[in-house]
């Protein structure tokens, strides 16, 4: 009787200050910015003050500001209305299209900045949707060239009849940004969640394990993946995120700039983890347009830029790159599933 009630005892012991000790309480956020709502999750004593709450929403408005398409005060709209002639840009914008148009250059123009006129004959950017015709699509894809945008430090010089936005990896930019930000002030353990699947996870969480991101089953409303951080970013693009349907066809946001049109590679999402998340926003957008195959060899040439992938076809097929191995987990009511490691 002795021998056995000890044992008991001492894992009782053992367990309690665990159990009696609090949970830390996180420092909670939602905002609507860019489009979306946002949400931020912050540890830590230095979380705990008000200042800590307001620079987020502060920095995100002066981020639209500047990144906007529609928003007649920024750099971009100023761009975009210029005629041919250079705009000088603030050095963030400066910074951000510099970064950008070495990505649309790296996937070969897979993610091409200058599709923007051809979002907006969609009326991806009014809500007021609409099929272009073929004649009209030609047109439009005939315009799309990342190349032909000049940038010279700060100056910007676009073609008169282009323009360019920057909707595909902003708020993976403002991401990097907030992520800055929350380490200067010493906090340690944070997730960014910047709406539409683009997250920066800090540090761990409380206690020391990675956070779990879910990945959304496109063909439904759960998840269907966990993926684990630790001090790394994730980005997903799908054709469920935004779209519209028009006589039984479906039309969603990610263009292929070849045609100008919803791009149809076979993929329902690509979800890209790496460090920086413009990278994630801005490859899993590239990624998308792709497809598997391409994307994948994308992969595989470029181990330079340390990112991962796991992408979703539209059939429903799993796959996900090496480096998720261990990282990348089927959710709860996915356990049938079959996950393919591509390598
Ligand atoms: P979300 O904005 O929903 O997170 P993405 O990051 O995938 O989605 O970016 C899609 C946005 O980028 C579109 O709304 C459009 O403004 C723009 N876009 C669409 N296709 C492309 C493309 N091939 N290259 C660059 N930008 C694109
Ligand atoms: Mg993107």
């Amino acid at each position: 009787m002795r021998s056995r009630t000890l044992p008991a005892l001492l894992a009782l012991l053992l367990l309690l200050p665990a159990g009696c000790q609090k949970a830390p309480e996180p420092t909670e956020l939602t905002t609507f910015a860019m489009d979306t709502m946002m949400s931020f999750t912050l540890y830590g004593e230095e979380a705990q003050t008000d200042a800590v709450l307001a620079w987020i929403p502060t920095q995100l408005g002066a981020l639209e500001a500047e990144l906007s398409a529609t928003r007649e005060d920024s750099d971009i709209f100023r761009i975009d209305r210029a005629e041919g002639q250079p705009v000088e840009v603030r050095a963030c914008v400066s910074e951000l299209l510099s970064d950008t148009l070495e990505l649309c250059r790296i996937t070969d123009g897979a993610l091409d900045i200058t599709a923007y006129p051809a979002v907006k004959a969609w009326g991806f950017t009014t809500g007021e949707h609409r099929v272009p015709d073929e004649e009209e699509l030609a047109e439009l894809a005939a315009k799309i060239d990342y190349t032909a945008v000049g940038w010279d430090g700060p100056a910007v010089t676009l073609p008169a009849g282009m323009e360019l936005d920057v909707g595909a990896v902003a708020k993976g930019y403002a991401g990097d940004l907030l992520a800055e930000t929350v380490r200067s002030k010493d906090i340690s353990s944070a997730l960014l969640d910047l709406g539409q699947s683009t997250i920066v996870a800090i540090g761990t969480k409380p206690g020391g394990k990675p956070w779990r991101i879910g990945i959304r089953d496109p063909a439904g409303e759960s998840y269907l993946a966990v993926v684990e951080l630790t001090d790394m970013s994730l980005g997903t693009s799908g054709g469920y995120q935004r779209y519209f349907e028009e006589d039984g066809e479906v039309y969603w946001h990610i263009l292929d700039p070849d045609t100008a049109a919803p791009a149809r590679s076979g993929l329902a999402s690509v979800t890209v983890v790496a460090p920086s998340a413009l990278l994630c926003d801005g490859l899993s957008t590239a990624l998308f347009v792709m497809g598997l195959e391409e994307g994948s060899q994308f992969w595989r040439d470029h181990p330079e830029l340390e990112f991962d992938a796991l992408f979703i076809t539209e059939e429903g097929q799993i796959l996900c790159t090496a480096g998720l191995e261990g990282r990348a987990s089927l959710a709860e009511g996915y356990e049938d599933r079959e996950v393919t490691v591509l390598r």
